[in-house]
């Protein structure tokens, strides 16, 4: 059986922690798209490969290999067989991602890995252009919101828990650059598809978002 739960939001909203509990809950596959196109801009930052290098980014996309595990609960990302989950969450390819994932090349080839990890299977795919791009037709769709200042802060301590030291100024103005260029983008940019829900998380507990998410999965797997 296929069943889709698409999760989009701006960065640092609580997309990937949702996305973990809704697959627990109900054993979806868990697809963390974000870290699809971290592991692209690592792989072009250890070339040395610049955003305008089409026939270099070509080269690289056909070659790498990206794969997202989990192993004890915790989401594994392997580039090429390598464990770079945490190198993918630097402040270096936080400030090159958002230029990489704009690139029409780039987003073509993930694009045709999400759709093909998820044909047949029950999925929570989370990222910035699920619900609209890459299923339209997805069974439960998610747009999640918070004040910009409260998802600084949700990542400031999601950076702590992993080690990357950086201040909370630091932190909003990452977050703040990479939505603006995220949601002005021509290909496929961050937005809300029509017929997304809607939820401003910013006042409420994870218990309270998560139990809300769980109620519209399940209301939706029903019919
Ligand atoms: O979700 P996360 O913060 O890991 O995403 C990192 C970046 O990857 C985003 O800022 C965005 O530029 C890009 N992205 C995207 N489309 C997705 C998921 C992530 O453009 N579906």
């Amino acid at each position: 059986m296929s069943f889709i739960v698409a999760i989009d939001g701006p960065a640092g909203v609580g997309k990937g922690t949702i996305a973990n509990l809704v697959a627990e809950k109900f054993g979806f596959l868990n697809v963390d798209t974000g870290a699809m196109y971290r592991s692209v801009t690592l792989a072009m930052l250890r070339q040395n490969i610049g955003i305008e290098e089409e026939e270099k980014i070509e080269k690289l996309l056909s070659e790498i290999t990206i794969e997202l595990k989990e192993e004890n609960g915790e989401e594994v990302v392997l580039l090429n067989g390598e464990d770079v989950s945490e190198a993918i969450r630097t402040k270096e390819v936080n400030a090159f991602i958002s230029g990489v994932s704009a690139l029409r090349i780039v987003r073509n080839k993930m694009l045709e890995i999400q759709r093909k990890i998820a044909q047949g299977q029950e999925v929570v795919m989370e990222g910035r252009d699920i619900g609209s791009t890459v299923f339209p037709n997805a069974d439960v769709k998610i747009y999640l919101d918070a004040t910009v200042e409260e998802r600084a802060n949700r990542r400031l301590r999601q950076n702590k828990e992993k080690g990357i030291e950086m201040s909370y100024e630091e932190v909003l103005e990452s977050v703040k650059k990479r939505d603006l260029i995220d949601s002005t983008r021509e290909v496929s940019p961050l937005r809300k598809a029509d017929d997304a829900i809607l939820i401003d998380c910013t006042e409420l507990s994870l218990e309270q978002l998560s139990n809300k998410v769980y109620e519209i999965i399940e209301e939706k797997m029903k019919k």
